[in-house]
């Protein structure tokens, strides 16, 4: 136990495994090698009664991880929407891991608590969100939405005499939930978690590029009495397109509605002065819901909820005697504003990474994925037979070959099985497309020249 040699050999061993993979991504086949059978057998060793020596554990995982790692990381993934880890949050993120800090409250790492504090305020001044707002990092945007919706539901049901902490659901007023038809499915998720069901959310139009169209959510709004909640996005999925922001907050305001916004890659566009715009408005809502392990590039799992009312944030979260409220005391509990009690130091990374880059260099990240997506869809668009779906505004580019289904799905196979680069489909209304994310801080114009010339090869091949 004490042999501390032994203990650091495992520790350097994984140090070089790890460097050996980071060097290689750039150049490594994006997709996986081994097929599922391959990988289950070597995934499912006996677990044996007397154990396996370490360093024979860490080099079979690293066997496997060669057959069977997506080089997402790396500069050459589009799919999703999906980002790698800067250098300094992989170094903050791997010192998270030997600190091993449970930072769920004040008392078991104060360290960790006063870096969440300052992270908190960073994501807030970069975001150009209100002052006053609290922030906890939880496991994705998923977990986020969540999170800003039960504070939601606290405050709407509140403002109607309704204590929802203490009585549950089991004879509350009904809570309408307007939402964009384009929602993305974790708001799905969400309700079901929040027990307010999915069925009952009233779904407003959308436009050609998936904004939603804010004369129906006027039409919506006027038939909802009571306690509401309206969900808005910065950055569809699909388009990288924006709900009107601050027409949909006048809109909600004028009915005393909470505004909810899921911005969990786009939201970062207010970082930049040359895309801000496009999410105007958003500091009047009253969450917001982001990711920080996509475009910020932290290594997974980190989310972030901000809620501009503190009361509600911490009545719905706290673990103590939720219908209190809280203590006045100097230190900050993180538990008070996320789902977890005891959790991984996450925000450490984004502290890192946030005071690594300052202002320029989140707004240089933004604007350069953004100048990829753009040479993508200006390059593409030169071939005859290639269709650019939607109007470039952000990092997101939808692509369709020869107006039909079935070749726009043989070019995506075609260029996974490449392996120059990675790109899925999703279906953009109706019609079969490849969907082009670019999200990591390392792709370079070069890595986009290439992966361009891969996908124009598939297309020329395609039958
Ligand atoms: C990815 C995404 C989510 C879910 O985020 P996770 O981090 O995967 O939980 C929610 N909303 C939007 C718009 C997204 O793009």
């Amino acid at each position: 136990m004490a042999d501390t040699e032994a203990n650091e050999a495992v520790l350097e061993q994984a140090y070089a495994l790890a460097k050996t993979y980071l060097r290689s991504l750039p150049a490594r086949r994006v997709g996986a090698t081994g097929s599922l059978d391959e990988l289950r057998a070597g995934a499912a060793k006996a677990l044996t009664e007397e154990g396996v020596d370490a360093s024979e554990v860490i080099a079979d995982l690293d066997e496997l991880a060669q057959a069977g790692v997506i080089a997402s990381a790396g500069p050459r993934y589009f799919g999703f929407v999906i980002g790698g880890s800067y250098p300094v949050a992989l170094g903050a993120d791997w010192l998270v891991s030997a600190w091993d800090q449970n930072p769920g409250i004040y008392a078991t790492s104060p360290f960790a608590a006063v870096v969440e504090e300052a992270a908190a305020r960073y994501v807030i001044e970069l975001l150009r969100l209100p002052q006053q707002s609290t922030v906890g990092f939880t496991t994705g945007c998923q977990m986020a939405n969540f999170t800003a919706l039960a504070a939601a539901r606290h405050k709407v049901l509140a403002d109607a005499g309704w204590d929802v902490e203490s009585e549950g659901l089991h004879g509350a007023p009904a809570v309408n939930v307007v939402m964009s038809a384009e929602a993305h499915v974790t708001i799905h998720t969400a309700l079901r978690y929040l027990g307010l069901g999915v069925r009952h959310a009233r779904q407003v139009a959308t436009d050609a590029q998936g904004r939603m169209i804010t004369a129906e959510l006027q039409n919506t709004l006027q038939q909802c009495s009571g306690p509401t909640i309206v969900y808005a996005q910065a950055g569809n999925v699909n388009t990288g397109a924006f709900d009107p922001i601050d027409e949909i907050a006048a809109l909600t305001h004028a009915r005393g509605a909470w505004l909810h916004i899921d911005g969990a890659f786009g939201l970062w566009a207010r970082a930049s002065k040359q895309h801000a715009h496009l999410a105007r408005g958003a500091e009047q809502a009253d969450s917001w819901a982001t990711d920080a392990h996509k475009w910020l590039n932290v290594p997974y799992d980190c989310g972030i909820v901000i809620v501009k009312h503190a009361s509600a944030h911490r009545q719905t979260m706290a673990v103590r005697a939720a219908y209190l409220e809280h203590a006045a005391h100097a230190e900050r509990d993180a538990f008070e504003y996320v789902p977890e009690f005891s959790r991984r130091g996450r925000s450490i990374p984004v502290y890192a990474t946030l005071r690594h880059l300052g202002h320029r260099g989140v707004a240089d990240l933004v604007e350069r994925c953004c100048a990829h997506a753009r040479q993508f869809a200006a390059v593409l668009a030169l071939e005859p037979g290639i269709e650019i779906l939607n109007d470039v505004v952000l990092n997101q580019v939808l692509v369709r070959f020869r107006d039909a289904d079935a070749a726009t799905r043989e070019v995506i196979t075609l260029v996974q099985r490449d392996g120059t680069c990675w790109l899925g489909g999703t279906t953009w209304h109706g019609k079969a497309a490849m969907r082009i994310s670019v999200s990591n801080w390392s792709t370079t114009e070069t890595d986009v020249r290439r992966s361009t010339e891969a996908i124009v090869a598939a297309h020329r091949s395609c039958r």
